[in-house]
């Protein structure tokens, strides 16, 4: 048996879900069944922590993220690697906000989940636990990653890519930091350096990002109706290609060039999955550097979002939180 410790944080999602007359829904004796299927055999030791109440990730709050953050800050010192058992549908989100709140960590933190359900004959669970169960004990990756259908993914460039296949996950605008084949290989080139972890507690206020897709036709009381809402301080903008918008639009570059004015932080993201935001390339998206609007780099939207977030959890101010967006923090973006 290897001597390892590891702990594993189950947070919800369908690795951990049973059927149910509406369909899956998080199983409560998840232990049982993951002594089951791991004890025996050859893995670092690992010990099971669970979130007081296990989620479809389709119910993640931004408060989660100040939750998982604060159980492994807890328990940092106790093991040598994590593995955080998270739904896909907003795996991403999570693994992007953890990269940005444990910033400079020294060990792995390994983010994964499954299609179909542990407990399910063709699962695609096994495999995914296994790889990070491996992974999370590799001293060399001192990073947030997602561990899915063999491959090692930066959690901050990860999507949910397909909703149906067990290849859900992709980092289009990074090579994969690693792939479970028939043997485990490390992008040793690609890999974060670490550092010494200094772990804050933020508080995540729910209401203060929003996100609006641009599309043909769009009108600026949308746009409005958003920003009216209370608490909301920054807005990420899913405009087309690399960042245009619709620049004829009169009312509805006033209400974003109001938007900023007033304080409110507004970050480009591309509609695309790969490529990113290079603002000045056309008429159309160079309007929004005028405004003041943020470039999304090639940030994934999932990054975008979180680092948002984050920055104003931080307590940053809407000046400094407009530099630092399109800047590497964590290896989210070129
Ligand atoms: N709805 C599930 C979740 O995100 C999907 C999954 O885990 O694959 O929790």
């Amino acid at each position: 048996m290897m001597q390892q410790r590891i702990l594993i944080l189950h947070t919800g999602g369908t690795i951990g879900m049973e059927a149910s007359a509406d369909g899956y829904r998080p199983a409560q004796d998840f232990s049982t069944l993951l002594a089951q299927k791991l004890d025996g055999c050859d893995l670092p030791n690992y010990e099971l922590l669970q979130l007081d109440h296990l989620i479809d990730s389709a119910d993640l709050c931004p408060s989660h993220w100040s939750q998982m953050a604060k159980l492994l800050a807890d328990k940092w010192e106790k093991y040598d690697g994590f593995v955080v058992l998270h739904g896909t549908d907003t795996m991403a989100y999570t693994a992007s906000a953890l990269s940005f709140i444990l910033q400079e960590i020294d060990k792995p933190v390994i983010v994964t989940g499954s299609q179909i359900p542990l407990s399910a004959l063709r699962t695609d669970a096994l495999n995914n636990l296994l790889d990070s169960l491996l992974l999370a004990v590799n001293p060399e990756i001192k990073e947030v990653c997602i561990c899915f259908d063999g491959r090692l993914l930066r959690g901050n460039r990860s999507s949910k890519v397909n909703s149906t296949s067990c290849d859900a996950f992709d980092s289009p605008n990074l090579p994969w930091l690693g792939e479970a084949g028939v043997h485990i290989q490390l992008n040793h080139g690609l890999l974060l350096a670490g550092g010494s972890p200094n772990f804050r507690t933020l508080t995540f206020d729910s209401r203060a990002v929003a996100m609006l897709t641009i599309f043909p036709g769009m009108q600026a009381n949308m746009l409005e109706q958003i920003l009216k809402q209370e608490g909301v301080k920054g807005l990420i903008l899913r405009n087309y290609g690399v960042g245009n918008v619709p620049s004829h639009n009169s009312a509805l570059m006033q209400a974003l060039e109001e938007a900023v004015q007033g304080g409110i932080v507004v970050v480009s993201v591309s509609q695309c999955v790969a490529g990113g935001v290079f603002q000045n390339t056309y008429a159309s998206g160079s309007v929004l550097s005028r405004i003041g609007v943020s470039s999304g780099s090639d940030m994934t939207m999932e990054a975008a979002f979180t680092k948002l977030h984050y920055l104003l959890a931080c307590g940053e101010q809407a000046e400094a939180i407009r530099r630092k967006i399109p800047l590497p923090l964590r290896g989210e973006c070129c």
